[in-house]
């Protein structure tokens, strides 16, 4: 069992949802507004982080974002110190996933093979792939890859006794979720799998697609994981901190989801 925790770390209220949903959108021009989170699972066997958020320095790089505070920070206000997280779990390779990797320099990383290989391949420059993912990250995970910390999965795994990996793909080619038993059942950690609970509850795909039926797929398998749909937990919806609890204290920081 894990306690399991959404923090979050900054927000983008100037977003649009033309720019969050796949295909023509007649509303294109409608605001809607983006979080970004990083989850925490606490347990007996370990911690867990999923994903690594962005820094300030690259809020205030790329513009528009409020950075509201480190998710270091608000995992230590939560009684975690960075050297207490043993692994982070990268759920995929964008920028917005992988910016405080080197705050937790004791733990071992775990990814999909096939992402790595992405950002690591042929078609990185192309496009706007420059731009969704940071190429001072990636480095940093060709570096540590030397180590042995990196953990490069090929699909679904148990990382720890009640807590598993599942490859989905459809938003990026290694696209992975995290199931974490909690006491209200199997929690699913979609990360972006599902960015928003538009996505996953209307069967609506996000813009940003690299294979769509896989994308489909993605959302089949994210409710089929899940114990109920209460404990799909979007990546970047700011309704998450309407359904689950704020964290005493850490009120718009963190909430507990189970
Ligand atoms: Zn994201």
């Amino acid at each position: 069992m894990y306690e399991l925790y959404a923090l979050r770390y900054a927000h983008r209220d100037a977003s649009v949802r033309g720019e969050h949903f796949y295909g023509h959108d007649p509303c294109a021009l409608d605001p809607y507004p983006i979080d970004y989170y990083v989850w925490a699972a606490i347990g007996e066997h370990g911690v867990v982080l999923v994903d690594a958020g962005f820094t300030e320095e690259t809020a205030g790089r790329r513009g528009n974002r409020h950075y509201l505070r480190s998710p270091v920070d608000t995992l230590a206000a939560l009684g975690v110190a960075a050297d207490g997280v043993g692994h982070v779990v990268l759920s995929h390779l964008h920028y917005d996933h992988t910016g405080h990797l080197r705050d937790f320099p004791e733990a071992r990383i775990v990814l999909q093979r096939s992402e790595l290989a992405f950002w690591t391949g042929p078609h990185a420059h192309r496009g706007d792939y420059p731009h969704l993912a940071d190429p001072d990250d990636i480095a940093y995970l060709v570096r540590e890859n030397f180590t042995g910390r990196v953990r490069q999965l090929d699909g679904d795994h148990e990382l720890l006794p009640g807590l598993s990996v599942h490859h989905v793909g459809g938003h990026t080619p290694g696209m992975q979720v995290v199931r974490v038993r909690t006491a209200r059942g199997d929690a699913v950690v979609a990360s972006d799998a599902g960015h928003f609970y538009d996505n996953i509850e209307a069967d609506r795909p996000y813009g940003i697609v690299d294979h769509l039926p896989a994308m489909y797929d993605a959302f089949d398998r994210v409710r089929a994981l899940a114990g109920s749909p209460e404990l799909v937990v979007a990546g970047h919806d700011p309704l998450v901190l309407e359904r689950y609890p704020a964290v005493p204290g850490l009120e718009g920081y963190a909430v507990r989801i189970a």
